[in-house]
């Protein structure tokens, strides 16, 4: 079976890429080891900030207009407060722009980004498959499909051909291990706490953050008074939320965040996800990509883990599509100049989400002395102030 890119992983990051191909003459199989869940009745606790950048690409590649906008909800400003006196405040207004991001929830934009995906004619999915080898010789990849056999569920036992492979498949990524493609992994000791509730008070599209002695907090608006929390804090700290009782839990929560928004009710049960900052040196090989988690991830409080994964999507698409008809899309010279537009974004944010999740972990009074100062001063610099938000909006 013979195609043009073979994309393993249909999350987020590899089915925004397959749908940025549509119109193309790149034919593209898609590997994805599960569908997505269907449609829940309720909220999903998975949420993203999506840039105006990312926002952007997700125009172009016609998933955006198909989304509910009942379920977006604008970001007009931020707040965020140190565990001092410290205060920063971004707003859509000052910076000249209609809004700062879009919150949106993970599973409504993985289905719709799997519709989209669905709808184009030259994307063959595979799915449920796993891979079960992958050889990269000077021409082309083969990748072989476990046989249905083998796993008990699965239908496919066919080989792909292509002229390159992108590996979409997460923080774990098989494709890259496969490529011996060195991961360098940070554990930070933390997990995010992620939960939905209703508040007593209108957010009026603020996010709110606060670095607190036991981990960064972030509220983002959801539609109507609602909102979605992630929690940014210690394992056992994040333990112990986990096993409050729901009202146990509101109140801990509206108390960490000084009940700026009156008192909370439960929209969704707090889950929990494990977090690291993850470096690949090298996300190109040859005939081989690496797109989203399988090439990167940072520590959410600076929201961008996502915008990355699309940025990426966004890139690797472009230098594919300049190719002239005469270069076959496992070009060396496009994939790196993949590596290089993606390099200095990613490594900026990474560092800097780093930086500031190390500044503010210390409890020394001269340290928080120091960093409260440096958001005040911040705050005090429209300059500066608009040169982040520029930044941020991609
Ligand atoms: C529980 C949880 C909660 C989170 N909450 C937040 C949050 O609130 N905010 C935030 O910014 N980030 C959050 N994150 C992180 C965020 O979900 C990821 O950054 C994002 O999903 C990365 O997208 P991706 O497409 O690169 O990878 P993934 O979403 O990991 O997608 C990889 C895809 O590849 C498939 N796959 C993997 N291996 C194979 C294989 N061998 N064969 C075939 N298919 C394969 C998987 O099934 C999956 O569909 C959370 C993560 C978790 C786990």
């Amino acid at each position: 079976m013979r195609f043009d890119i073979i994309i393993v992983g249909a999350g987020l990051a590899g089915a925004s890429l397959a749908a940025a191909f549509k119109g193309s003459r790149y034919r593209i199989a898609l590997v994805e080891g599960r569908a997505p869940a269907p449609a829940p009745s309720g909220w999903d606790s998975r949420i993203y900030a999506v840039s105006p950048a990312a926002q952007g690409f997700l125009q172009e590649i016609g998933a955006w207009p198909h989304l509910d906008p009942d379920r977006l909800t604008p970001v007009y400003d931020m707040d965020i407060r140190g565990d001092a006196d410290g205060r920063l405040n971004f707003s859509a207004y000052d910076s000249g722009v209609d809004q700062l991001a879009w919150i949106v929830e993970s599973g409504l934009m993985q289905r719709e980004l799997w519709e989209t995906v669905k709808r184009q004619g030259n994307i063959t999915l595979f799915c449920p498959a796993q891979p079960q080898q992958l050889d990269i010789r000077a021409d082309a990849v083969s990748l072989r499909l476990v046989p249905a056999s083998a796993s008990g569920v699965l239908t496919s036992g066919e080989t792909l051909e292509a002229a390159l492979v992108v590996g979409a498949d997460g923080a774990d990524s098989w494709v890259r291990a496969q490529a011996g493609l060195q991961a360098d992994t940070l554990l930070y000791g933390e997990m995010g706490v992620v939960a939905n509730f209703e508040c007593a008070q209108p957010h009026h599209n603020t996010a709110f953050q606060w670095f607190r002695p036991d981990g960064v907090l972030a509220w983002l608006p959801l539609p109507g008074q609602r909102i979605s929390v992630v929690w940014s804090t210690p394992e056992a700290h994040a333990r112990e939320l986990l096993g409050l009782d729901a009202e146990g839990l509101c109140r801990r929560i509206a108390a960490a965040g000084a009940n700026r928004l009156g008192a909370l009710t439960p929209l969704t049960p707090p889950t929990a996800f494990p977090l690291r900052m993850m470096r690949t040196p090298r996300i190109v090989a040859k005939r081989l990509a690496l797109v989203g988690d399988a090439a990167h991830a940072i520590h959410p409080l600076s929201g961008h883990g996502i915008n990355l994964g699309f940025l990426d999507a966004r890139e690797l698409s472009r230098a594919l599509l300049e190719l002239p008809e005469y270069r076959d899309c496992g070009d060396e010279r496009a994939l790196r100049r993949y590596a290089r537009a993606r390099a200095e974004e990613v490594a900026l944010l990474q560092w800097t989400t780093h930086g500031l999740q190390r500044l503010f972990r210390p409890q020394h009074p001269a340290f928080s002395a120091l960093r409260n100062l440096g958001l005040n001063l911040t705050d005090n610099l429209p300059v500066v102030r608009n040169m982040l938000v520029r930044y941020a909006l991609g």
